[in-house]
């Protein structure tokens, strides 16, 4: 998984984070910025009058390919964590085709914001997400927390890898045809004896399954297999 913050790491606000899994891409917030390059407080009177492209080569907005409206989109979603505007006052660039998750409340306060002319942002495509119902997007396996803030229904997400190795069928897995390439086709598990045949992994036994992932990374570096056959980490 690879994480690139565009911004958010010297100031407050004006979050943007982006995680990379896979040919999976998601972006977490997309903040108006609290504070100009000078750090003087910034005038969001730029962004109503400004082209999106001199907002890029301005660094207001993040240079992002794919992102934004009237290009094809590379981006699976947005997640917000909550309703304050410098995690999501820039929506208004971001292309409609991009579904924009948040929870309930945030959804309520984002849109009686706009229908008070307090922000530009109004939401087109989104995901209402429920606290503490894992969801999938893409590669990304996703739990969202409630937690404690001054804006309302805040959000913490969990966020895992999705690894798809490959179909399931009774007693064995296929595995994707570029796995199946790096691993060799008679590739063996150290620990248990599991072998691929086919391009299936016969499931003579089953690894052990972990609750707390402290305990999977303890046994996998005592044990060092070979691959894991686990569909989520
Ligand atoms: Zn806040």
């Amino acid at each position: 998984m690879k994480l690139i913050i565009h911004r958010g790491t010297k100031e407050i606000g004006g979050s943007c984070i982006e995680l990379t899994s896979g040919s999976s891409k998601i972006l977490l917030d997309f903040g108006m910025p609290l504070v100009d390059s000078e750090r003087n407080p910034f005038n969001s009177d730029i962004v109503k009058k400004a082209s999106l492209e001199h907002l890029v080569t301005d660094g207001i907005l993040a240079n992002l390919q794919g992102f934004y409206k009237g290009t094809e989109p590379q981006y699976e979603a947005v997640l917000l964590s909550h309703p304050h505007q410098d995690h999501y006052g820039l929506l208004t660039f971001v292309n409609p085709q991009i579904p924009i998750y948040l929870s309930p409340g945030c959804k309520e306060l984002i849109e009686v914001s706009h229908f008070f002319g307090q922000t530009d942002c109004s939401l087109v495509n989104y995901k209402v997400i429920k606290m503490w119902d894992k969801f999938d997007i893409g590669s990304f396996s996703i739990t969202p927390y409630l937690v404690d803030h001054s804006g309302f229904d805040s959000v913490a997400y969990l966020i895992r890898k999705h690894i798809q190795i490959g179909d399931w069928r009774e007693g064995a897995q296929r595995i994707l045809p570029k796995l199946l390439k790096e691993w060799g086709p008679n590739a063996l598990c150290k620990e248990d004896g599991n072998e691929i045949k086919n391009g299936y992994i016969h499931l003579s036994g089953a690894l052990p399954i972990f609750a707390r992932s402290e305990k999977f990374l303890k046994w996998f570096k005592e044990k060092n297999p070979e691959f894991i056959h686990a569909n989520n980490f």
